[in-house]
C-alpha cells in the first residue's frame, strides 16, 4: 500500500494518467503509451516524466515488449481508491497496517474518528507467476482488479445487511477494492485469553443465527475472523458469504459452526452438540 504521502502529493497528472489506466486495462494487458497519451492528452514529455515517477511509486509497471505498454498494479488501483475516498471527505489520512491476511490489506485511516480501510486483493498470488500473468495479460483483461473490486463490493453489501443486527464492523464506504469501516480495537479470538469462554460461545452462535435470519451465511468463519473488543465479539472478513437460499446452505452454515466449536473444544474444553447447535441456528 502506498504512503499517505504519496498521495497527498500525487499531481492532477499523474491522477489521470492512472485513471486512463484504470480504463484501458479493460481492453488493454498493457495499455499502450500512445492510448495513454491520447486519454489524458499531454504531451509526450510530460506523460514520460509522470510515468516513470507512478514506476518509481509501485502504482504502475512497464512492459517494453511486443510494444511499449503500462498497466496499473495494486499500488495504483490503491492510490485511485485512496484520492477518491479522500475528495469525498470520507478520509484524511492513512495510518499503519493493522492486518495482513490471505487476500487483505488492512490499515488503520482517519476518518470523522478513527476507521479501518480494507484494500482487498484477490488473484494477487495466483496471477503472480510469470507464466499465468502472461497468459492472463495477454487476453487483455485484468482479473485482479475486478476480483478485488467485486470482493469490496461483497464486503461492503454484507455490512449494510448485518449491522447493527450482528455485531459486525460498521460499513462507512467503498471504493473499487477498497472497504472503510469502524476500527475495532480489539485482538483476534484465537489470540485472547476468554474469561468467560461459555458465554462468548453463545454470543458467536447468536450473531451467527442473527446473520442467517438475515439471509447471510459467513462461510469463512473461524477463530481468526473474530475480533474480542471490550469482551465483546465482532464478526469480521465477510466477501465470501453466501445467501441462505444456497442449495448448500446448510452444509455450509454446519462448516463455520464446526469450526467455532471445534476452537472452543480445543481451547477451553466446551463440547456442545453441533446438530442442535445448527438446529438452533438455521431453525
Ligand atoms: P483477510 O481476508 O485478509 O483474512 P480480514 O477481514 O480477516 O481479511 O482482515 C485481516 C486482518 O485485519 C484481521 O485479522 C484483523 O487483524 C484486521 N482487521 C480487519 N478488519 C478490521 C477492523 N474493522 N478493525 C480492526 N482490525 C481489522
Ligand atoms: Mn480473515
Amino acid at each position: 500500500v502506498v504512503a499517505a504521502e504519496q498521495i497527498r502529493n500525487l499531481n492532477k497528472y499523474e491522477r489521470s494518467i492512472l485513471l486512463a489506466l484504470e480504463r484501458g486495462m479493460k481492453r488493454y494487458s498493457w495499455v499502450p503509451l500512445e492510448h495513454i497519451r491520447a486519454a489524458t492528452k499531454l504531451s509526450e514529455s510530460e506523460v514520460n516524466y509522470r510515468l516513470s515517477r507512478l514506476i518509481a511509486w509501485g502504482m504502475v509497471r512497464f512492459n517494453p515488449v511486443p510494444y511499449d505498454g503500462y498497466a496499473l498494479v495494486f499500488g495504483g488501483y490503491d492510490t485511485l481508491a485512496l484520492t477518491a475516498l479522500s475528495q469525498k471527505g470520507t478520509l484524511s489520512a492513512l495510518g499503519a497496517l493493522i492486518g495482513e491476511g490471505k487476500e487483505s490489506v488492512v490499515h488503520e485511516a482517519l476518518g470523522l474518528g478513527p476507521v479501518a480501510v480494507k484494500f482487498h486483493r484477490v488473484g494477487q498470488r495466483s496471477f503472480s507467476s510469470a507464466r499465468v500473468n502472461r497468459e492472463y495479460m495477454e487476453e487483455g483483461h485484468c482479473p485482479w482488479l475486478i476480483a478485488s473490486k467485486k470482493s469490496a463490493e461483497r464486503e461492503y453489501l454484507a455490512l449494510k445487511r448485518l449491522h447493527p443486527a450482528v455485531s459486525v464492523p460498521l460499513p462507512i464506504a467503498q471504493n473499487r477494492h477498497a472497504v472503510v469501516m469502524s476500527l475495532i480495537e480489539g485482538g483476534i479470538l484465537n489470540r485472547t485469553a476468554l474469561e468467560t469462554p461459555e458465554k462468548t460461545l453463545d454470543e458467536i452462535l447468536e450473531n451467527v443465527r442473527n446473520a442467517y435470519r438475515a439471509g447471510i451465511i459467513h462461510s469463512d468463519l473461524s477463530e481468526y475472523n473474530i475480533l474480542v473488543e471490550n469482551r465483546r465479539c465482532v464478526l469480521i472478513d465477510w466477501p465470501q458469504w453466501i445467501g441462505t437460499a444456497h442449495p448448500n446452505a446448510e452444509a455450509i452454515a454446519g462448516r463455520d459452526i464446526d469450526n467455532i466449536l471445534a476452537f472452543f473444544r480445543r481451547k477451553y474444553k466446551i463440547r456442545r452438540d453441533r446438530e442442535v447447535a445448527l438446529q438452533w441456528v438455521i431453525g
